[in-house]
């Protein structure tokens, strides 16, 4: 599953994701974050066998969490499929689809929020 992580200031120091690693044997794989010693966020994609029992685990401790579907959402009554956002993805995760709109593989998608800047119809937003 992949979630957004909201830390607060007091517990950004604490070892809690490697504790819930350890714990329940889960994989981290960190997408994006964005964390201060003022508290911060972290996009994160959690395997395993124990993923419900360990996201529990990480509430109890304090981290809130916002598990999402899609990591970024393309307007299309906004788009006009200009491809302006195909060329800068990383990951390739933007395509031209057989019928020549731009499609976005949410599997692939890192939430870098490179189209999202890139996009002259603001028609692509990171979901948070
Ligand atoms: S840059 Fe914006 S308008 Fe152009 S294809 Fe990408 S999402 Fe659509
Ligand atoms: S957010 Fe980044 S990885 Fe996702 S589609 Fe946009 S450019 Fe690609």
């Amino acid at each position: 599953m992949r979630a957004w992580l909201r830390f607060s200031p007091i517990i950004v120091n604490e070892t809690i994701i490697s504790d819930t690693m350890k714990k329940y044997d889960i994989n981290f794989n960190i997408l994006r974050a964005d964390i201060s010693p003022r508290g911060g966020k972290m996009l994160v994609e959690i395997d395993g066998k124990q993923v419900q029992e360990s996201i529990e685990y990480i509430k109890k401790r304090g981290i809130e969490v916002n598990p999402i579907k899609k990591v970024v959402k393309k307007d299309d009554e906004k788009c006009v499929d200009c491809g302006a956002c195909l060329s800068l993805c990383p990951v390739k995760a933007i395509c031209v689809m057989d019928d020549w709109e731009i499609g976005i593989d949410d599997q692939l998608c890192i939430g870098c929020g490179f189209c999202t800047s890139s996009c002259p119809m603001k028609a692509i937003s990171v979901m948070e």
